[in-house]
């Protein structure tokens, strides 16, 4: 995929989706500029990065896994490399069901062709760990990881930081303005400018008409002097994730009436709560951090991605929700692909669905 070595790229948000399309393009010899801020709240920042292919209530199979997955491992597998960094790391998975419909379900899902390849055993009640309680069985999955995505991020950011080509900035959208058709940015002369704000889109004045559904999460990062987690990452009604450490990450609430960025007493006190109650025994544990963000999800919970309508040079990337360790690789390439051989962006991830 040759790029025009005349073409400047200015990414507008330096969080996963902006970090990785600047890699991106950048490896293959285009000219990038990326600002963010990191004094800014990020939901990458927050997140546990969980690669998880059945989701959900339903315990349904996550969209596009077969062809996203493969893209994500080789992404992070080539900046671990290339950074030196270690920030993929593959995870066995338990899912408790949660009552008799869960374990219905379970057997459709075993029978299901679809599912051979992120299923593994069905285990019955008491077999999965002496930890939890465990009366209506669990089942193993499989192909399961977790991303670091702060250390990947704040690696990148380093990188292009080292190049000058990084800017730790907050960018004020009343400073671009369109010349003889490039757009210019206090000194800085783009042909396209991508912007991957997050769930801040609703402040560009460009795109805030996408309409996200954003969501707001909260995670706990924890200790235990008793609780001792193998690694594995357990699910019952909240996910329990184990770090070498020996420290644990339980999470996440999900609220899409509020969506500030402040940590609640209210989520803190139900994770807690949803996690004593998963485990057989009471344990005591210790709060380390308190984090909350802002997921931007869309109403078809889809990427979207894409060139604006009428306003030629300014693109969107945006809308990976809940699920942006996954799903921001692809769509990374996608775009890429797009601005730099014009190839066609796939019907159900492209923006136009919203025009
Ligand atoms: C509680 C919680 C748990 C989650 N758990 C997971 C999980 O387990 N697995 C998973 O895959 N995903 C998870 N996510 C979702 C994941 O965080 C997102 O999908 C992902 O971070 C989206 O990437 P992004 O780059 O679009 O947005 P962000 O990561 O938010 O990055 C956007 C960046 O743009 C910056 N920015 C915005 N406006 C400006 C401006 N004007 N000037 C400068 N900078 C600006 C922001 O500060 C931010 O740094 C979770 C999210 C939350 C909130």
């Amino acid at each position: 995929m040759p790029a025009d070595p005349e073409k400047q790229h200015l990414i507008v948000g330096a969080g996963l989706a902006g970090c990785l399309l600047a890699w991106r393009l950048h490896g293959v010899g285009a000219r990038v500029r990326l600002i963010g801020s990191a004094s800014r709240p990020s939901a990458f920042r927050v997140a546990a990065g969980v690669i998880n292919p059945v989701t959900g209530r339903w315990m349904t199979k996550s969209w596009n896994f077969d062809s996203l997955l493969p893209v994500a491992e080789t992404t992070y597998r080539e900046t671990e490399t290339a950074l030196g960094i270690g920030v993929y790391h593959p995870i066995p998975g338990i899912r408790f069901c949660q009552n008799a419909d869960d374990v219905k379900r379970l057997g459709r899902r075993l029978r299901n062709p679809r599912y051979a390849n992120v299923l593994g055993n069905r285990l019955p009640p008491g077999e999965a760990s002496p930890l939890f309680r465990d009366a209506h069985g669990a089942f193993e999955i499989e192909s399961a990881a977790y991303v670091d995505l702060p250390e990947l991020v704040d690696a990148l950011r380093r990188f292009f930081k080292r190049e000058g080509l990084y800017d730790d900035v907050t960018f004020r959208y009343d400073a671009l303005g369109n010349r003889d058709g490039l757009w210019h940015y206090q000194g800085i002369d783009a042909a396209t400018v991508i912007f991957c704000e997050g769930a801040a889109v609703v402040e560009n004045p460009w795109f805030d008409w996408v309409g996200l559904h954003p969501a707001k999460g909260e995670t706990l990062l924890c200790e235990s002097s008793s609780l001792q987690l193998p690694h594995t990452l357990f699910h019952h009604k909240k996910w329990l994730l184990p770090y070498p450490d020996g420290r644990f990450r339980i999470g996440a609430t999900y609220d899409e009436a509020d969506l500030s960025w402040e940590p609640t007493e209210a989520s803190r006190a139900a994770l807690l709560g949803d996690a004593q109650a998963a485990l057989v025994a009471p344990h005591r544990i210790d709060v380390i951090h308190h984090l909350a963000g802002i997921r931007p999800g869309t109403a078809d919970s889809r990427p979207i991605l894409g060139p604006h309508p009428h306003l030629a040079g300014l693109y969107l990337l945006n809308g990976l929700g809940s699920k942006g360790a996954m799903t921001a690789p692809a769509m990374v390439r996608e775009l890429s692909e797009h601005l730099l051989a014009q190839k066609k962006i796939d019907a159900e991830v492209d923006l136009r669905r919203f025009v």
